[in-house]
């Protein structure tokens, strides 16, 4: 048993897998303290595709941050306090957001309709005016007037300059305001430092002067960052800049890391949170005492890393065939969803994925395939990037018996980026929390998908 457990990657905490294991008929379960999942009923019971969200994985891995934080914190005597700041693009799903702001998470929006969720839980009384809100993205006049109305409402939101214009806009505005540099450090990941046109340079932030109301210095490199040194620089360049720019702005006490945290989806090993939040506290510390400034408060926005992992994605094998003149994989198997539509970075970005059978974990026959989508376009396909995904082997299968498969964290991006190719329906999303299981969106009919294209 063993054995198949570790092949598979599962149980482990460096992966992000513990809590999964393989039922004693080779089924893949996900324990939740006494409750267990097995996600090969589900995807019979519910059908496929299928997405299942954990919010208890999303709440443990929150808890877990804000500790490492604050006992860091503590040892090395840092005088600032941390503040967990959840990017909403990551996911915009009530099922995350209610129990990362119940845990002691903070917000961060990058538009004024996601601003327009925060405006949303304020009337539903789901919100407190203690939750800091960073309003990131170009400022529209609708996105302004609704950050200008919440402010006045008594919500705690602060602005983030990206431009000149937006210092203009915001030169009137009655609370505090961040503003974002472009640090210009290059770092490895998807983000290509040359197209990068966010925020400003040290050299046009410094040649403000002083800003009305400036309280925090934001900065966010890329995602995925999987070098320590690529999180370490960044915020050397960016803690240089806040040094020059307190000297005008003395209100100024809080950084802001942004986000990048990576997460292990080719269940490789990285660096622990421990290691790099020791790296990032001493580093602070160690410019500001030098400078012989105050230690500011420390802000992350750490979207895939927490809610990525909390989410899997089913999909059935449909069928197989064979791939011509290919000595390293032997066949496609076609399933009955879309890399292309449901896990839209598979596509745009080559993300890949770490991908685990739902049923028969323990068959001893494998065959190496790549995987094929069921809209009819080429680029619907996932190929472990050019290598394999090793799936049991159909031929074993009994009379009846059904391939399923799971792809591991899915949680973030994917589903705001997915789209309707070929007219397909998303997958059917359930949510399981204390054993019990809550449908968040039904799978959709064709009429209703025909209804968006004026049918
Ligand atoms: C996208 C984004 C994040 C989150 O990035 P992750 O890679 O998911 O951690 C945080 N801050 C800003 C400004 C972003 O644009």
């Amino acid at each position: 048993m063993n054995r198949f457990i570790k092949f598979w990657k599962l149980g482990n905490p460096q992966f992000n897998t513990t809590d999964f294991g393989i039922s004693r008929d080779g089924e893949l379960v996900l324990r939740e303290g006494n409750y267990q999942y097995n996600l090969y009923d589900l995807a019979c019971k519910f059908g496929t595709p299928l997405e299942i969200a954990f919010p208890y994985i999303v709440e443990r891995r929150l808890r877990e941050t804000i500790d490492i934080f604050n006992r860091t914190i503590k040892s090395f005597r840092y005088r600032g306090k941390f503040f967990y700041h959840y990017p909403m693009k990551a996911s915009q799903n009530k099922e995350f957001i209610l129990p990362i702001l119940s845990e002691g998470g903070n917000l961060e929006v990058t538009s004024s309709n996601e601003l327009w969720l925060v405006k949303r839980m304020w009337e539903q009384e789901q919100f407190s005016s203690r939750i800091r809100v960073i309003c990131n993205g170009p400022k529209t006049n609708q996105y302004l007037s609704l950050i200008t109305e919440l402010r006045e409402k008594g919500l705690n939101i602060t602005p983030i300059i990206e431009d000149k214009f937006e210092l203009a806009a915001l030169s009137t505005f009655r609370g505090d305001i961040g503003i974002r540099l472009d640090t210009q450090v290059k770092v490895r990941g998807h983000w290509d430092n040359k197209f990068n046109r966010f925020g400003l340079t040290a050299e046009e932030i410094l040649s403000f002067g002083r800003i009305r109301n400036l309280k925090l210095l934001h900065y966010h490199t890329s995602k995925q960052l999987e070098y320590v040194e690529d999180i370490v620089r960044p915020l050397k360049k960016a803690m240089a800049v806040y040094i020059k720019l307190r000297k005008n702005n003395p209100n100024l006490d809080m950084i802001d890391l942004g986000g990048g945290m990576p997460v292990p989806f080719e269940k490789k090993p990285l660096f622990s949170t421990q290691a790099i939040v020791k790296r990032i506290v001493r580093t602070i510390i160690k410019t500001c005492d030098i400078a012989n400034i105050p230690h500011p408060d420390i802000l992350v926005e750490w979207g895939s890393y927490l809610v990525a992992p909390a989410q899997v994605t089913i999909y059935r094998v449909l069928s197989e065939k064979i791939v011509p003149q290919s000595s390293t994989v032997s066949k496609w198997y076609i399933v009955d969803g879309s890399f292309m539509n449901d896990l839209k970075d598979t596509w745009a970005i080559h993300q890949k994925w770490h991908i685990v059978p739902v049923n028969r974990l323990q068959a001893k026959k494998l065959s190496r395939v790549w995987l094929a989508g069921l809209s009819c376009d080429s680029d619907d396909k996932y190929t472990a990037g050019g290598t394999y995904v090793p799936m049991p082997s159909l031929d074993t299968l009994e009379p009846n018996e059904q391939q399923y498969l799971a792809v591991f964290d899915t949680g973030a991006y994917q589903d705001a980026l997915s789209s309707h190719h070929c007219l397909l329906s998303s997958p059917m999303k359930i949510v399981i929390q204390n054993g019990i299981i809550t449908i968040a969106r039904k799978r959709e009919t064709a009429e209703e998908i025909g209804k968006q294209f004026g049918w």
